[in-house]
């Protein structure tokens, strides 16, 4: 997009009203977008009228934005510091769809072809640069910029500059060069990591002190937090998959690069679209997984943590957890990759006391120093908070980013079905007392064989028939002595032994609950429900959408497949899924209505709109087939 097609650039002295014109007049025209979405006018105008400006915005907030629009709008190259290379040429591709002049500069060019861009920043050819800090940070490229027209700085996955954070990257401690290097041009620090410690690190390694602060809102209200008890992994994954996600794309997260194999060897077994991910793979292969998942439909990539950062694909249906993740933040931050889009999307995990022991073993044999491994068990705490509420998970994990919510959210499962309490004194110190009784040195399985009264060899061998708390709990099953275990665990009145044997022994704090000062509420289990309302197979739309919707809508993914061939591009640069349900819903006949459609801006409705009128037109009541035209 030439500049000049827009008016003059005299930032000085431009009224704010006419600014805000023409804030909201690229909004529309170039990104196709109708109104700019939470807190984004307000760091635009930031960064239009010079200055600096942190932005901790959750996954999918919109971000980019942030620095695309006012890069376009202010004259010289927006620069963009991205620790992601493999993402580099997806979001050229993107703007160059828009319209807008975009390059990267990465090792993966070859001299001549960086030579090349090099040029383009020159000669001011560019609107955006995307660069890789090792780059940047090279006296080629800082002399480059020296001698370039600069519109601004983005530094995007801003936390990388931590060194508690598992994404650290050395290179971003350097950035700050480029406030002592380049002092009149606005920087913008993005991330989606929120607390306190990393804002800190931020600020003061980024040399951002200047920065207005500007904190999202953390809510995702589009996605649906479900937390399930683990019975049977796989017979509850299938479940679900089958039940709600027959053809979407999705990750599922576990802990071991091991079970990552072997739950997507099962699921491709199974005849799923599931591909591995982890760190023990080698890059090319890794590479390969992750390319497909960006590209095609309908992917599952079955994954450890290593993957993630950088996963920026808009349609990502569900995220599920088949382990506990180590941190509420890196459930968010997992769980965000879901529904960019702002369509609907689940958040599914599946928890059991075995993950809580594994958790602590992990803990207890990390080489971390003890300040270190306390702010881990602290974290898993509030984690295991989250799985065990009866209230709702929303107003859990958006308290725990320091935001108030007051009213339930009604999109997750606790809201969707409450979960019943009950007053679990009694069978709490029941289960403590057993504990006790057998000295604590069994686990959750041993210790409801001896209260509900089992008489197995084992217990019968170690005497254990013929203390008072055999069968002293007859009253509730062994499923549910579990439970009880369970939470108690959660609750911090029995921890889990980082031996291996989950073995179960009373903290200070389960000892008062022993002695009768403490009350226990505890949550009644929900029962799996298998009789649950199967959802339509197909992706995205409401149920109430007629078969000819339905037609249309896949009409649409088939039109969008092509062009995207074509064009060698993953399916979601041409459109997202958004655009593609509006366009079923609100079935625009012309190239003017098109434009009103979310997602169309110029250029997309020049290129592709007789395309999409083609296909739109077959579908019409009012207009026969356009045969000939
Ligand atoms: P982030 O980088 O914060 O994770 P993105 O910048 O990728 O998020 O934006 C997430 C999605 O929201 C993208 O699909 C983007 O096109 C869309 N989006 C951003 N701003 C708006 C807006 N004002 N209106 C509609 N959609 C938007
Ligand atoms: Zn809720």
């Amino acid at each position: 997009m030439r500049k000049t097609a827009l008016t003059p650039m005299t930032t000085q002295c431009r009224l704010p009203q006419e600014q805000t014109d023409q804030m909201r007049d690229v909004l529309r025209r170039v990104f196709g977008y109708d109104r700019f979405r939470g807190q984004q006018e307000a760091i635009i105008s930031r960064v239009l009228a010079g200055g600096d400006a942190f932005v901790l915005m959750p996954t999918g907030g919109g971000k980019s934005l942030c620095y695309q629009l006012p890069a376009l709008l202010r004259p010289g190259v927006g620069v963009v510091i991205s620790p992601l290379i493999a993402l580099m040429q997806d979001q050229v591709s993107a703007l160059r769809q828009l319209g807008a002049r975009a390059a990267f500069l990465n090792s993966t060019l070859t001299p001549a072809e960086a030579q090349r861009v090099e040029q383009q920043v020159e000669a001011g050819a560019l609107d955006l640069l995307y660069v890789a800090p090792e780059r940047l940070l090279t006296d080629r490229t800082l002399a480059l910029l020296a001698r370039s027209s600069l519109a601004l700085f983005a530094i995007d996955e801003a936390h990388c500059v931590s060194q508690w954070g598992h994404d650290f990257r050395e290179e971003y401690l350097f950035l700050a060069v480029l406030h002592e290097r380049f002092p009149g041009i606005p920087r913008l620090a993005l991330t989606a990591t929120a607390d306190a410690l990393t804002r800190r690190e931020i600020v003061e390694k980024l040399r951002l002190e200047d920065a207005e602060l500007f904190v999202a809102g953390f809510d995702r209200p589009n996605i649906r937090y479900r937390v399930e008890q683990k019975t049977n992994t796989k017979a509850q994954l299938r479940y679900f998959l089958e039940s709600e996600h027959p053809r979407d794309a999705g990750i599922v997260y576990c802990l071991s690069r091991r079970k990552t194999e072997e739950i997507a060897d099962w699921l491709a077994a199974e005849g799923w679209n599931a591909l591995p991910y982890h760190a023990g793979m080698d890059a090319a292969a890794r590479q390969r997984n992750q390319d497909r998942f960006q590209r095609e439909d309908g992917v599952i990539i079955v994954a450890t943590i290593a993957f993630g950062m950088g996963i920026d694909k808009p349609d990502v249906r569900f995220v599920a957890h088949l382990d506990i993740p180590k941190s509420v933040e890196a459930y968010y931050q997992e769980t965000g990759r879901a529904g960019r889009d702002g369509l609907p999307a689940d958040a599914w995990m599946l928890y059991g006391l075995g993950d809580v022991a594994l958790m602590r073993r992990i803990l207890a044999q990390s080489t971390a120093d003890e300040a270190h491994k306390r702010i881990e068990t602290l974290k898993l705490n509030a984690l295991l908070g989250y799985c065990e509420t009866a209230g709702c998970r929303r107003q859990v994990l958006l308290t725990y980013f320091g935001e108030e919510r007051p009213e339930p959210c009604g999109n997750c499962d606790t809201c969707l079905t409450p979960v019943e309490t009950w007053d679990g004194t009694l069978a709490a110190r029941k289960a403590l007392f057993c504990a006790r009784q057998t000295g604590q040195r069994f686990g959750v399985t041993y210790l409801c064989d001896v209260l509900t009264g089992t008489l197995n060899p084992r217990v019968a061998g170690l005497g254990h028939d013929r203390v008072s708390a055999f069968g002293g709990g007859k009253e509730l099953s062994g499923k549910e002595w579990a439970s009880v275990f369970r939470q108690l665990v959660a609750l911090g009145y029995l921890t889990v032994d980082g031996d291996g044997h989950g073995t179960l022994q009373i903290t200070p704090a389960g000892m008062q609950v022993l002695r009768g000062q403490d009350a226990v509420p505890l949550r009644k289990d929900p029962l799996p429900r298998r009789e649950r309302k199967r959802r339509r197979a197909m992706l995205a739309l409401e149920s109430t959408t007629t078969p000819a919707d339905a037609a249309l809508w896949e009409a649409l993914r088939e039109l969008r497949k092509e062009l995207a061939q074509e064009a060698e591009l993953p399916p979601f640069v041409i459109f997202h899924d958004s655009t593609l349900r509006e366009l079923t819903l609100a079935r625009p006949q012309t190239l003017e209505e098109l434009k009103e459609i979310s997602g169309l801006g110029d250029r997309k409705v020049q290129r592709y709109g007789p395309a999409l009128l083609e296909v739109l037109r077959g579908f019409s009541e009012n207009h026969r087939p356009a045969s000939n035209e």
